[in-house]
């Protein structure tokens, strides 16, 4: 009988996959700098709460803005 994957074999890959995802997540991480902003939007329509309800505006929407060194000229 011809050994099939084995739970090591197994385990390794994952490790491997793992360790691949967590380089990603650092990358990540390191180009994650900037300035996230939080705002609620009116969509304009008079029937709508949010036309007279500042708490009924919809939303939240998050708003990531990175300066960049050239980008801001
Ligand atoms: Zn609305």
């Amino acid at each position: 009988m011809k050994p099939r994957t084995t739970p090591d074999k197994i385990l390794a890959r994952t490790a491997r996959e793992f360790d691949a995802l967590k380089a990603d997540l650092m990358q990540l991480g390191f180009f994650c700098k900037g300035t996230v902003l939080h705002r609620t939007l009116k969509c304009g329509r008079p029937t709508c709460p949010c036309a007279h309800n500042p708490a009924q505006r919809h939303g939240p929407y998050f708003e990531w803005t990175y300066k960049g060194g050239w980008q801001d000229r």
